[in-house]
């Protein structure tokens, strides 16, 4: 990502901010969790303790990572839709939309996936993502990365699974060429089954690893696509 842009947890922040300063209300953000008696949990000391953090008054503004949650079930009822009626300030309407992008992607995004196949250094080159998107596909998944790729061209922000990417929790996590530091273990550590491949048998993420295959991804990796096709039909 180019160091002006400014990311969508960054964008969404301002956003809460100039709302808590309009509501006079109080705001916390970067929460994974909260109570019903409205206690909320925020990650601390690089993810390694969740403190409590609470709202002196109402209303109470939260951000909160996105992949957190569950999507829960409706329990009862319709959801009300209130059409409401805003007023521009004149400085609201000087931003101008200049250009519209969209990601093109075939399989379901990070959020939404079931299965992520995870690439990170391992990978050796950026070409060498098709490995990683190869075996997505294979599988019916989304395709994840680490910071140390994404800060290095290699793959988009947009795919960054951590402590300052995306929080995920999908069936199943295939971890490519990834040390497992604690900045990208928080991002994933929730997913039902973590599969992990790797050369280094000491590497930090067969500690938290279902299934941990220890080699060289780059001859690993097209067997088990092919593996995977094979038997998918
Ligand atoms: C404030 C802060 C926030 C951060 N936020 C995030 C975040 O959101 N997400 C994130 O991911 N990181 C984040 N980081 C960075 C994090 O600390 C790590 O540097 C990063 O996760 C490492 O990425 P990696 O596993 O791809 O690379 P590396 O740590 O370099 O690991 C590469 C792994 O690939 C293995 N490997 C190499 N060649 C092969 C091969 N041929 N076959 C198999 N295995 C191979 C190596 O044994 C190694 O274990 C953050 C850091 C800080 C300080």
């Amino acid at each position: 990502m180019a160091p002006t842009e400014r990311s969508p947890a960054t964008f969404t922040l301002g956003i809460a901010a100039g709302l808590a300063a309009r509501l006079d209300a109080g705001l916390n953000w970067d929460l994974v969790d909260l109570t019903s008696d409205f206690v909320g949990k925020r990650p601390a000391l690089q993810d390694s303790v969740l403190v409590d953090v609470g709202w002196k008054t109402t209303p109470r503004l939260g951000l909160f990572r996105a992949g957190s949650f569950d999507a829960a079930e409706q329990e009862t009822g319709q959801a009300q839709i209130v059409d409401v009626t805003a007023e521009y300030a004149e400085h609201s309407r000087s931003a101008k939309v200049v250009d519209h992008e969209q990601e093109t992607s075939s399989g379901p995004s990070i959020e939404d996936a079931d299965i992520i196949v995870a690439g990170g250094r391992g990978l050796g080159a950026p070409e060498n993502f098709t490995l990683a998107e190869e075996l997505a596909r294979a599988l019916g998944g989304a395709v994840g990365a680490t910071r140390a790729v994404v800060d290095a061209g290699w793959y988009p922000y947009s795919a960054q699974i951590g402590q300052t990417g995306k929080v995920v929790s999908p069936k199943l996590y295939v971890a490519l060429g990834i040390s497992g530091a604690i900045q990208h273990k928080v991002g994933m550590q929730s997913s039902n089954v973590i599969v992990a491949i790797n050369k280094d048998p000491n590497a930090p993420i067969f500690e938290f690893s279902d299934l941990g295959v220890v080699g060289d991804l780059h001859e690993i990796v097209p067997k088990l696509s092919e593996l995977v096709r094979a038997r998918r039909g």
